[in-house]
């Protein structure tokens, strides 16, 4: 059985084709609508796509959604009504839901045949609890605008979560683990029993931890003191909290591994970057140990987190009184799944490379099987 994986984007389109659990072909077409020879619109972009590829047995399409608000908390058979529904969620996230409805809305046109499945970043966490999903702002504003934590990354979490219990041989249901998702973007989650009780990311992606260009946590007030004092539009600065913000705002680049080698040239800006960056995490990981009362392993992962050493040791330096070590051996060697604290450590430290695509195309094939 054949799946087809699409993670449609504002700009570019990625792929992945899976023959069962097998990745048989993938690729990325970026700069859709730029001058030059890029695909002129998404229509293009996923007809160059399909052109290329062997889609003989193509049982399904799994697409990537990033918001599916307080309804989708399970992937989804996509039909008009929820199209419809995804679109209605474009107001909450502007910056992904369109890209994604597009990918869809053209994979349904040139794909009429094939169950197409709705695979959401939110969804994992709709078993927040109301005290976790709940900002303390009026509630009437609040059930107004839909202003609740929804959380994101979530295919992400769910995979490294299951999977760190299986590195660990243990239970899933009786394990408590935290999840760091650092890559571009970055995100933290608490996980009791396989269940998503916290999370970082909040209405938007913007919330939590330090990211490539996203500012993370602030004092809300300063969204005022831009537009008063500063005279900033709404938009521009939310460009610069979602862009010119983060890594890049405190250092001019957004990718760790510059940031890293500029530090160790003696950059003040990049150690003050990684600095603030670490130790975000730090306090994350703290809050979340609190809210779970009992933990069972710490897991790293995406770009940064299964890569940057530095990063894992800077955030967890000197918590042992919590039952919290990084091994420096294990910490700088070895690569795939592996536990990276010393033995018999309290609490595991873990390294779990992601494969949000292959999560999206495992969840894609129960849609389908249980359609029957
Ligand atoms: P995305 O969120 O776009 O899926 P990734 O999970 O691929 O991103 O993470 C991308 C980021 O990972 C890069 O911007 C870079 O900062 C970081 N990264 C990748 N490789 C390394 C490395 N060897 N050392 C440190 N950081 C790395």
């Amino acid at each position: 059985m054949r799946t087809l994986v699409l993670n449609s984007g504002s700009s570019s389109v990625k792929f992945r084709l899976y023959d069962g659990d097998r990745v048989v072909d993938r690729g990325t077409v970026e700069r859709i609508g730029e001058p030059g020879d890029a695909p002129k619109d998404h229509e293009a972009a996923l007809a160059q796509i399909m052109a290329g590829l062997d889609l003989g047995g193509l049982a399904a399409v799994g697409h990537r959604v990033v918001h599916g608000g307080l309804r989708f908390a399970e992937p989804t058979l996509i039909n008009d009504e929820v199209v419809a529904g995804i679109r209605g969620l474009v107001p909450l996230a502007p910056l992904h839901n369109p890209g994604n409805l597009a990918g869809i809305e053209v994979a349904r046109r040139l794909l009429p045949d094939v169950p197409q499945v709705a695979v959401f970043d939110t969804a994992f966490h709709r078993t927040l609890p109301p005290e976790a999903a709940t900002y303390a702002i009026d509630a009437d504003v609040a059930r107004r605008h839909n202003i609740y934590r929804f959380g994101f990354h979530g295919t992400s979490h769910a995979y490294v979560s299951r999977r760190t219990a299986r590195l660990l041989g243990r239970d899933l249901a009786d394990t408590n683990t935290i999840t760091l998702h650092l890559g571009n973007g970055a995100s933290a989650c608490a996980v009791e029993g396989g269940r998503s009780v916290a999370t970082s990311m909040g209405l938007s992606p913007l919330e939590g931890l330090v990211m490539g260009t996203r500012s993370g946590d602030l004092d809300p007030a300063i969204v005022f003191h831009l537009r008063r004092t500063a005279g900033m539009g709404v938009d521009e600065i939310d460009d610069l909290l979602n862009q010119h913000s983060g890594l890049v705002g405190l250092c001019g680049v957004n990718d760790m591994r510059e940031v890293l080698a500029r530090r160790a040239d003696g950059d003040g800006a990049a150690a003050l970057a990684f600095a603030v960056y670490c130790r975000r995490i730090r306090s994350y990981v703290g809050s979340y140990y609190a809210l779970l009362g009992r933990l069972d392993a710490i897991t790293f992962t995406a770009g940064v987190g299964e890569n940057a050493a530095e990063v894992r040791a800077a955030a967890l330096d000197g918590l042992e009184r919590l039952g919290i070590a990084v091994d420096a051996g294990r910490n700088t060697s070895g690569s795939g799944e592996r536990v990276v604290s010393p033995d018999g450590s309290p609490v595991a430290v873990c390294v779990v490379p992601t494969d949000e695509e292959g999560e999206i195309a495992e969840q894609t094939r129960g849609v389908v099987a249980a359609r029957g």
